[in-house]
């Protein structure tokens, strides 16, 4: 039996919204028993995007992050439920039974995620459920995964070592969002948002972007690493760890070298430096 879980790469995700868009379409105004009822038209985000700004002008990201339920293999919500109200299924869905749930609304405080949410209608917790009435028709994808444009959802069996998502695991380095809350979940991800240290070099005698100088970043936990500056002078760090002291080296023949020490509470622009 196939185990389910679903692999997101936000290196790819352009907060299209398709993906939500796709799960309204699927579940709004749609039963699909014994796994959902409809979804409200609005108020729910059984899949929901996460939009964080990163950096500050002129460098400026946003990170866009996927969030909907983990189906997680210690699911607090199953412990939480009443009458077997949320159980998990063999392929690893966990399900809110839509008439054993009624009136509890407990299930939905139980989720550290806080993806249950609570239909004030039907008096019913609510959540993703993998689509799992199409899987059952057949379907090789929830629709969210099958209709994001960018490859950044990708689902399959997390026990079959060939599978799509078994390799980006295998040759990448996954996360869950929350490894503290320690719940197996079965929703990993690729280039979860974390700091960046960036800047921009310039040569100060010709005024000129300064392409290919060597800017080498130390500090505490990291490997040292050395990259070169684009030819718009600009250079980047990613997937820094936060709350940390680095230092950044830079150095270019001819010109005297000039270090730099950034601390990531924040995402750093460290700025025009200009080389003399
Ligand atoms: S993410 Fe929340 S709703 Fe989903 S299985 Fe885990 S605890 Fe339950
Ligand atoms: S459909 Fe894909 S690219 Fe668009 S917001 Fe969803 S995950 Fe991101």
């Amino acid at each position: 039996m196939a185990k389910y879980g679903i692999v997101v790469d936000i290196t790819r995700c352009n907060g299209c919204y398709n993906c939500f868009l796709a799960c309204r379409d699927e579940f709004c105004g749609n039963d699909y028993p014994p796994y959902s009822l409809a979804q409200p038209n609005t108020g729910h985000f059984w899949m929901r995007i996460i939009e964080r700004e990163r950096g500050k002008f002129p460098k400026v990201k946003v990170a866009y992050t996927p969030l909907l339920c983990m189906q997680c293999e210690n699911a607090p919500c199953i412990s939480a439920s009443l009458n077997g109200a949320v159980y998990r299924r063999p392929d690893g869905i966990v399900i809110i039974d839509p008439e054993k749930a009624v009136g509890q609304k407990q299930i939905v405080d139980s989720c550290p995620y806080r993806v249950i949410y609570w239909n004030e209608q039907k008096n019913i917790p609510q959540k993703c459920t993998f689509c799992a009435h199409l899987l059952d028709a057949g379907w090789k994808e929830p629709r969210c995964v099958e209709v994001c444009p960018a490859g950044a959802l990708n689902f399959g069996d997390l026990e079959d070592p060939n599978s799509q998502v078994s390799q980006m695991i295998a040759s990448n380095k996954t996360e869950v969002i929350h490894p503290e809350y320690e719940l197996n979940e079965k929703v990993c991800y690729i280039g979860l948002p974390k700091r960046f240290i960036a800047g921009t070099v310039v040569f100060g005698d010709k005024d000129e972007c300064a392409e290919n100088v060597d800017v080498t970043l130390t500090g505490d936990g990291v490997k040292k690493r050395t990259i070169k500056t684009n030819n718009y002078g600009d250079f980047e760090f990613e997937g820094l760890e936060a709350e940390k002291e680095y230092s950044v080296k830079i150095e270019y023949p001819g010109y005297a070298s000039q270090e730099f020490i950034a601390q990531t509470k924040i995402d750093v622009y460290l700025g025009e430096i200009i080389l003399t």
